[in-house]
């Protein structure tokens, strides 16, 4: 009932891969998908007195390794161009496994100073405090300023390939030959650029995180996370940060980012097409003050994403306020009908989120538009460019009394 000559993954194009990487077929029912395996344990060899409890390879027990684990990180491994990877609950979770393996008391790290929020206070706060950790919050579309910050005790530079929410892309190939020249890590969170669009350990990344739960589950359901990098950093991230921190994935929500990941390609083809219309739509509208996008000329790195990202889109996040008080942002979101008020992005479904104030980091971290007029955060989804462009005209002209 199996295949035994199954490809190699990494001679199979992107589409190929998307669809067969990760999936086996059932030994025991033959079933053509690989099953949801739920079991907290395997079965042990006849004498498992000397079997290694940590081994994260052959599964024992579920928090180490399982089943719908494996699968998935032999699929992400192949789509990063990764040896290995190793998933977590939550794309957190992940960036925390790095942090906690590669970072010791006295170390010093140099982190983007627009960051998700979750490590922003990891950086300005608790690992600092509690583990003496010092950390540099750079401009990372300034490449001087990170050399500037690099010290004799740096061990890590982390940052977004493009930063969540002010869409500053990051130069990766001269982040890599920095932190290379330093003796430090390259960890790029790059849950805006999935493969196959971009691919970060390529250019010279030492670690790529992904935050699962956005598009490479990509349908709004389950939450995960992912470390991909060499075989022996992910056999540290895995004894150190999985086994002994737990943090684990469970096999269904495994078995279904697998499954959500098939359409991966199809998907951010659609999406980054629909971005840039969107975004290109909003800055000529009359009531909308500003809109950041990498995709659109006025962007200050335009010109870096053009060429990092080889043309191929530039996402499908981008900021944008109306011309208004807070108030006035709150009820252009509540009047539009198609597109959905919540947090995170990369979903099916067009997700706009109203970010008031400045976040744990303070607002001077952000460009002046987003510090007079706050910003609204939009992840765009799978609906039709004409649908969405209707919705947000619509909820303009309710919002400023236009006919
Ligand atoms: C959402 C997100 C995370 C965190 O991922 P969770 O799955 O919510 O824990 C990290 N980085 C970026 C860029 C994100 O957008």
């Amino acid at each position: 009932m199996s295949r035994p000559n199954k490809h190699e993954l990494s001679t199979l194009a992107f589409e190929t891969l998307s669809v067969h990487g990760g999936n086996e077929i059932d030994q025991t029912s033959g079933a053509i998908r690989t099953p949801i395996v739920m079991a907290n344990s395997y079965l042990l060899p006849y004498d498992p007195s000397t079997m290694d409890w940590s081994d994260t390879e052959a599964p024992s027990y579920t928090r180490n390794s399982g089943h719908n684990q494996i699968c998935l990180q032999r699929k992400l491994a192949a789509m990063e161009g990764g040896e290995d990877a190793a998933v977590f609950a939550t794309g957190v979770a992940a960036l925390h496994a790095v942090f906690f393996t590669f970072l010791k008391s006295g170390d010093h790290v140099i982190v983007g100073d627009v960051t998700y929020e979750a490590v922003w206070r990891l950086f300005a706060e608790l690992l600092p405090q509690r583990y003496n950790i010092e950390a540099t919050f750079v401009d990372m579309g300034d490449m001087d300023a990170v050399r500037a910050a690099v010290r004799p005790n740096t061990k890590l530079i982390h940052t977004e390939t493009i930063a969540n929410p002010t869409t500053k892309v990051a130069d990766i190939a001269t982040l890599a030959s920095i932190a290379k020249s330093a003796g430090a890590l390259l960890s790029v969170d790059s849950t805006f650029t999935p493969p196959p669009f971009f691919r970060p350990l390529a250019l010279g990344a030492d670690l790529v995180i992904h935050s699962l739960t956005k598009y490479i589950n990509g349908h709004g359901d389950a939450m995960g996370g992912a470390v991909i990098a060499s075989k022996d950093l992910i056999h540290h991230v895995k004894a150190d940060a999985l086994v002994d921190l737990g943090g684990t994935i469970s096999p269904f929500n495994a078995w279904l980012i697998t499954r959500g990941s098939v359409t991966l390609p199809l998907r951010l083809k659609q999406q980054f097409a629909t971005a840039q219309t969107i975004a290109t739509y909003l800055s000529g509208e009359k009531h909308v003050a500003y809109v950041t996008y990498p995709g659109l000329e006025s962007h200050d790195q335009h010109q870096l994403a053009k060429a990092q990202f080889h043309g191929k889109g530039y996402g499908a996040v981008m900021a944008f306020a109306v011309d208004g008080d807070p108030d006035a942002q709150n009820r252009f979101v509540a009047n539009l009908q198609v597109i959905t008020s919540a947090v995170s992005l990369g979903h099916d479904e067009t997700l706009i989120v109203h970010v008031g104030g400045s976040g744990r980091g303070g607002a001077e971290r952000y460009p002046l538009n987003f510090q007079k007029y706050g910003h609204l955060r939009l992840s765009i989804g799978l609906e039709d460019p004409q649908d969405l462009i209707a919705d947000i005209k619509h909820a303009l002209d309710e919002t400023f009394n236009r006919s």
